[in-house]
């Protein structure tokens, strides 16, 4: 049977699963969604057996239906190898009362890993089926982590190039050293002159440059994202929530069938959206729970009812969920009205005329999987400490947030079923924050100084990722005005 997906802003619009990853966006401006959401087609006894790329496939298959099973045996395969650092790709660790998801193990440490690390492969795959002959030129904006993610998904992935823009001093000095040693012949890294703004509305344009893009063609290229919204980059993520389901079951924590909780530290809501639908195809999850930092607009929009931007942007200690528009929520909105693309249509030009709209009482009531908190910057830095102190486990800002919703949770409901949290980050990643949350006197240590006590600390061996970049060499050095964009990717491709 094959899965066809259609837009959120035009049911009518259909495309295989391939296509969408090659598109990633609709051309109506919506979001592809699966016309059903299939459910597992073996039992969860079954799965516990499995390994992390049997499970991948297993669920994967699924949803890329003309995806031939070695194709997407192949893609799999080679993105959830060495480049992990474990052998399980996402191990759960039991400590303070929840089980940890640890989604950190791969080339730079962070959950975007999990899925970038398969997307290469997804789209040069799709770009064969459907008889692309181009290259595909990778374009991304980055304020960090996601630029890295990309470049070391994409590295040296025949039949692409990637190319990263990021504000010369929008990033931390540890994101700018991660990106300009990156290597791979496929790979370029661009400082613009500018903020993450200019990065990001140059890239866009240089997308919508109809002009420019026969350009390229005439050259064998073409353009494509890698950003979250892409079905490539959702699907490769439901995988671990039922891979989890079965570890547990695995290691005889949980019986067969027993509801679990599942918490995730939001931002675009890709990530939580992907337990949602691992729900819905019959794992026997109960509550998702969505931790938001101070930048709680998922919190008021799930206890109120309306999504509502119009707020202060606060800089927090989880940078990576510091967000006010989170784009994938739109694949929820679309569902639980209905499948309704004129609706959906409507509340989203709302959202971008007014920066807010209001879902309607029985919208809301469709919303009850869902619970909604979120943690402070104190809260957030006490709850690292605490469960350092209690358990010596060493957790990061961003799993830091979930962990006080799930407190939160359950002081609200006292519902004591088993959770898995989904732990996005290494403290490696974010040491200086979390060294100061666990004692003040960290504050005057140098950044590799800390990251050496860290280890000492958490007894844990710093990780590859972190090692590397002490002595990388820097292989990126080009720095264009916001205005040079354009030709600065013309002079990379080699065209004119
Ligand atoms: C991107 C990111 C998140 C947020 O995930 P979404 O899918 O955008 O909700 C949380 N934590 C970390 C460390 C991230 O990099």
């Amino acid at each position: 049977m094959s899965l066809l997906y259609k837009s959120t802003r035009n049911s009518e619009v259909k495309v295989t699963a391939s296509q969408a990853i090659l598109k990633g966006l609709a051309d109506d401006g919506g979001l592809f969604v699966p016309e059903t959401i299939p459910s597992l087609e073996v039992s969860l006894k079954d799965l516990a057996n499995m390994s992390y790329a049997e499970v991948a496939y297993e669920v994967m298959k699924l949803f890329l239906t003309d995806f031939t099973e070695e194709e997407l045996k192949n893609c799999i395969n080679r993105a959830y190898d060495s480049k992990f650092d474990t052998d399980e790709i996402a191990p759960l660790v039991k400590a303070d009362g929840a089980y940890y998801l640890e989604l950190f193990h791969g080339a730079t440490i962070a959950f975007k890993d999990m899925a970038l690390s398969i997307l290469p492969h997804l789209l040069t795959t799709s770009a064969k089926k459907n008889a692309v002959k181009n290259d595909i030129v990778i374009l991304t904006a980055t304020s960090g982590d996601t630029g890295k993610a990309a470049l070391a998904g994409f590295a040296d992935v025949e039949g692409t190039k990637i190319i990263v823009f990021y504000p010369k001093d929008g990033v931390s000095p540890i994101q700018e050293k991660q990106m300009v040693t990156q290597k791979g012949d496929n790979t370029y890294v661009v400082a613009i002159k500018g903020n993450f703004d200019d990065a990001q509305t140059g890239v866009k344009n240089i997308f919508g440059d109809k002009e420019f893009a026969k350009l390229m063609d005439e050259s064998g290229f073409q353009f494509s994202s890698a950003n979250s919204i892409n079905i490539g980059r959702l699907v490769p993520q439901i995988v671990y929530y039922v891979y989890s389901y079965a570890k547990l079951l695995q290691n005889e924590e949980i019986s067969e069938g027993e509801e679990i909780n599942v918490v995730v530290p939001t931002g675009n809501f890709g990530n939580i959206l992907a337990a949602f639908y691992a729900k819905n195809m019959g794992l026997p999850i109960k509550k998702l729970v969505c931790a938001s930092n101070d930048n709680k607009v998922l919190y008021d929009f799930f206890t109120t009812g309306e999504y509502n931007r119009n707020r202060e942007f606060i800089l927090t200690s989880s940078p990576s969920m510091d967000i006010l528009i989170s784009s994938n929520l739109e694949r929820l909105i679309y569902r639980i009205c209905d499948a309704d693309s004129a609706k959906n249509k409507e509340l989203m030009t709302s959202l971008s005329k007014e920066g807010k709209y209001e879902i309607t009482e029985a919208m809301k009531a469709q919303l009850a999987d869902f619970y909604g908190n979120y943690a402070t910057e104190a809260e957030t830095a006490k709850v690292i400490k605490d469960i350092y102190e209690s358990t010596g486990y060493v957790i990061d800002t961003h799993t830091a947030v979930a962990a006080v919703a799930y407190k939160k949770y359950l002081a609200d409901t006292k519902d004591n079923a088993k959770t898995v949290i989904a732990s996005t980050a290494s403290p490696f990643k974010f040491t200086r924050s979390v060294m100061n949350a666990i004692d003040a006197k960290y504050d005057n240590m140098g950044d590799f100084e800390l990251v050496d006590e860290l280890s000492k600390l958490s007894n844990v061996t710093v990780p590859n990722a972190i090692e590397e970049i002490r002595t990388a060499k820097v292989l990126h050095d080009t720095v264009c005005e916001v205005n040079e964009m354009k030709d600065t990717v013309k002079k990379i491709l080699g065209i004119n």
